[in-house]
């Protein structure tokens, strides 16, 4: 018991255990999240240096629905708090799906710039929390733009920033007792910072439309459409985004599911 706690007299001793019982509840949590994850083996592009990163097993995460602008849910963790992939040695930081391709030109961009991002080893190699996850999506969003990253690849962090901020909106919705929801002004804000990454996510992906080919971010055509169309709903546009449905809806390619979805979409907008 001495061991375990910090403090020499009784009063510390008892304040140990008034401190231990929230922790203690804590952990188990985080241990159950421990047993989703594993080690990925990655090669930084950069300096070369092999490191593990933790990654959810795909099959341990249960997907629950989708929403409107795809983004998958699942019941038992929040897989967007692992989608950086960092290297402590040069603070490299990209997503999972990009951190290994760069261009020759990119990682020289990233090299040459004397970049002041620093990643916090203990964000990288453990359990993360919703905070760690939102200060590295950060940094893989400010490198995207000093290595002059494709216009997708910045629209994809930014999405999935503002995915993460809806997922810490609904997490305090959900965690905080009924007696302190006064605090509402973070839930409000957190609301507020996820509308400034979805338009970063749109004006990145509209850009993108212009100047990539299809399949961009893996999306063909019509599903790329179909999640502009989402994007300008989501921020206020509903011209826009009847635009955009009305293309998806066109494209003979688009699946069924995701037709259903747009067809959903534009009920929405003509009722509103
Ligand atoms: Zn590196």
């Amino acid at each position: 018991m001495r061991g375990m706690l910090p403090g020499k007299t009784v009063n510390a001793e008892e304040a140990g255990l008034r401190k231990g019982k929230p922790a203690a509840k804590k952990a188990a949590p985080e241990a159950e999240e421990a047993e989703l994850l594993f080690d990925k083996t990655y090669i930084c592009p950069v300096c070369e240096r092999e490191f593990t990163s933790k990654t959810v097993r795909s099959g341990k995460a249960f997907p629950d629905r989708m929403d409107i602008d795809l983004r998958s849910r699942y019941k038992n963790i929040e897989p967007i708090k692992y989608r950086v992939v960092g290297c402590i040695r040069c603070h490299y930081a990209a997503l999972d799906v990009d951190f290994s391709s760069p261009l020759k030109r990119e990682v020289d961009a990233f090299r040459d710039s004397s970049s002041e991002i620093r990643l916090d080893a203990n964000c990288l190699e453990e359990v993360r929390s919703f905070r760690d996850a939102l200060l590295l999506l950060r940094a893989a969003l400010s490198i995207s733009l000093i290595k002059g990253s494709k216009n997708s690849e910045r629209a994809g962090i930014a999405l999935q920033t503002a995915w993460l901020l809806r997922s810490m909106g609904e997490q305090q919705v959900k965690t905080e007792p009924e007696e302190t929801k006064p605090e509402e002004k973070n839930a409000v804000s957190f609301a507020e910072m996820e509308q400034k990454y979805l338009r970063y996510a749109l004006q990145y992906f509209v850009k993108a439309r212009q100047l990539e080919d299809f399949p961009i971010r893996g999306m063909d055509e019509g599903t790329f459409d179909y999640l502009l169309a989402a994007l300008c709903y989501e921020t206020g546009q509903p011209r826009e985004a009847h635009g955009y449905v009305t293309k998806a809806l066109r494209n003979r390619e688009i699946n069924r599911k995701l037709r259903r979805m747009a067809e959903d979409l534009l009920a929405e907008l003509r009722s509103s």
